[in-house]
């Protein structure tokens, strides 16, 4: 148990994380009067928008909709130069509501957590950070993101290489110039999927090493028209209203009828208006896509025939065609002339789907028996999704059960806000909430809201510490798990599935069954007297107060 210097500081809350959650629970956390820390390991704010700074860096949720609804003047002003926007401008965005609701001082940047335990005794969290800081708080809120670790694999040789190294979820601050290098980029899903293009102009030649090929859409993306803006402007108090009770937390044109309800032409119409539209659209073409195998066949088969269409070299198209997983089941990926890339004489395919990297040299790689040269290797191979950030700090709830202990089969939580055995550790779209399956701007609003309501409800009622029910964590994650099997989702080996991460349990982690959904049930729990939460009146005088 962290003890030693914990008497100097304390405080009512701390948060963990300054990107788009940490911002806004800043904000309402003061509004309501309380004391608050914010560690943030980056010298900046925005989160996964300050760290993924690579080449072609964008976000695929339209920029009207991923955009925080909790300030009408904010949402009036702020002006988005493109229907999806590209990172800087996303990350000028988090600096201009940092500034604007003067969030900066509560922040300490470069500083990371490292470890969080529960005092029972105290009925506070200890808090320690990677400068030594130790810190007391009645509320611990893990504002972490879901994809925050970064993951390289380890591959043989990585040491010896003698050229630069990156990965996408870790670019440098500064412009990386490739121009005359020959550069490797391993990992094809939206991030690779993104990068390539705009590496494929400035370098003299890019290898994509391909393990699994993806379905990527066109974003079709354009600047943002006066005449689009002033819409949303307009109608923005009902738009957001909607947004919240849907199925993703955006508004989509989702259409109601099952694929197969409809002739293979009338098909192939709506694939087509879809695919044209842009973005992840042609997914809500149907509404048995992501539960019905056939009909989910004739979506991939469509997005195949576009992909030999666009690729020249007939090897190389039927190599990007994906065929071991369903449309969808991986994260869509969404792009700007991803495919085309390949008719260029200075990018190559290599298929790595049945002949592992075998190892990195001091000047490449090594891969079935073939050597490669390179000046700079790319690894956009993903992140330790969801847990792999809670367990990289050292938390310990009632009687000094590790997080990472009680989660080794999976992750266990009521909603995806707390665990049981961890009082008052709040956590903003963690698994077994929508999450990463809806809008992260619209789910996260919702988590901070309800966190701060739950705490503002314990000052009022005089409750000192809360945490889920086992049963009602219990029945949550059964209902996590069955509303994932009753899609096509636990069909592919995903990141939602921890499948990218040896040895982590296959499980799928976010709740799919829809944002509106879980916004009714969580609601519902509110009005139902915080229906499956517990709470405890304080034996001890306020640690804020001491
Ligand atoms: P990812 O989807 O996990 O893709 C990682 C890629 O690296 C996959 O192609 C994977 O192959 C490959 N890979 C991993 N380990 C490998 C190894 N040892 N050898 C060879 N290949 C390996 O990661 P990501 O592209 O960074 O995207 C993660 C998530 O971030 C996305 O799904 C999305 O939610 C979010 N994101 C969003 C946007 C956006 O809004 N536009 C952009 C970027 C990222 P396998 O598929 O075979 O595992």
């Amino acid at each position: 148990m962290l003890q030693n210097g914990f008497k100097s500081r304390s405080v009512d809350v701390v948060v963990v994380g300054a990107g788009f959650s940490g911002l806004y629970l800043i904000h309402r956390l003061r509004n309501e009067g309380y004391s608050l820390r914010v560690f943030e390991r980056g010298d900046g704010v925005g989160g996964t928008w300050y760290w993924n700074r690579y080449p072609g860096a964008r976000c695929d949720v339209e920029s009207m909709q991923y955009s925080y609804s909790f300030d009408e003047e904010l949402q009036q002003d702020w002006h988005w130069p493109e229907k999806f926007s590209a990172q800087p401008d996303i990350l000028a965005y988090a600096n201009h509501v940092a500034d604007r609701f003067d969030l900066r001082r509560d922040i300490e940047f470069d500083t990371s957590v490292t470890a969080a335990h529960f005092d029972e005794a105290a009925e506070c969290w200890l808090v320690e950070t990677d400068k030594g800081e130790k810190v007391s708080a009645r509320y611990l809120i893990m504002a972490t993101g879901c994809i925050s670790t970064a993951q390289i694999p380890e591959i043989e040789g990585l040491s010896e290489y003698s050229g630069n190294t990156y990965h996408t979820g870790r670019w440098p601050h500064e412009k990386v110039d490739f121009t005359g290098q020959r550069i490797a980029v391993i990992g094809t899903g939206s991030s690779g999927i993104q990068a390539i293009p705009v590496l494929a102009k400035e370098a003299t030649h890019v290898t994509v090493f391909q393990r699994t090929a993806n379905y990527s859409l066109p974003a079709q993306n354009m600047s943002m028209t006066p005449e689009y803006e002033q819409e949303w402007k307009d109608e923005y108090t009902a738009r957001r209203m909607e947004m919240r009770y849907t199925p993703q937390g955006s508004l989509k044109d989702l259409n109601d009828e099952p694929a197969m309800a409809v002739s293979a032409d009338r098909r192939r119409e709506v694939y087509t208006e879809r695919w044209t539209t842009g973005g992840s659209t042609l997914l809500g073409s149907f509404n048995n896509l992501l539960s019905d195998q056939k009909s989910n066949d004739t979506a991939a088969e469509f997005v195949r025939q576009k992909i030999r269409k666009i690729v020249k070299d007939s090897e190389t198209a039927e190599l990007l065609c994906p065929k071991d997983h369903p449309i969808g089941t991986k994260r869509i990926c969404i792009d700007s002339g991803y495919y085309q890339t390949f008719n260029r004489d200075n990018v190559e395919l290599v298929d790595i789907k049945n002949s592992v990297i075998e190892r990195i040299t001091e000047t490449g790689l090594d891969v079935n028996g073939r050597s490669f040269e390179f000046d700079s290797i790319v690894f956009a191979t993903g992140f330790d999704a969801m847990t792999g950030t809670l367990f990289n700090v050292d938390i310990r709830g009632r009687g000094d059960q590790a997080l990472k202990d009680k989660w080794f089969a999976g992750p266990r939580t009521y909603l995806g806000l707390m665990s049981e055995a961890f009082p008052n550790m709040f956590m903003i779209t963690g698994p077994g909430s929508p999450s990463v399956k809806g809008n992260m701007l619209n789910s996260l609003e919702q988590h901070v809201d309800f966190v701060i309501d739950s705490i503002v409800h314990m000052r009022e009622q005089g409750f000192a510490m809360m945490e889920p029910t086992r049963e009602a964590e219990d029945e949550w994650v059964d209902h996590v798990q069955e509303a994932a099997n009753r899609t096509l989702f636990p069909r592919a080996n995903s990141w939602y599935m921890g499948a990218n991460i040896p040895g982590k349990p296959r499980l799928f982690m976010p709740y799919i069954g829809g944002v509106g959904r879980y916004r009714r049930i969580s609601e519902k729990i509110v009005e139902n007297d915080y229906d499956g939460f517990s709470f405890k009146a304080s034996t001890k005088p306020s640690i804020a107060a001491e």
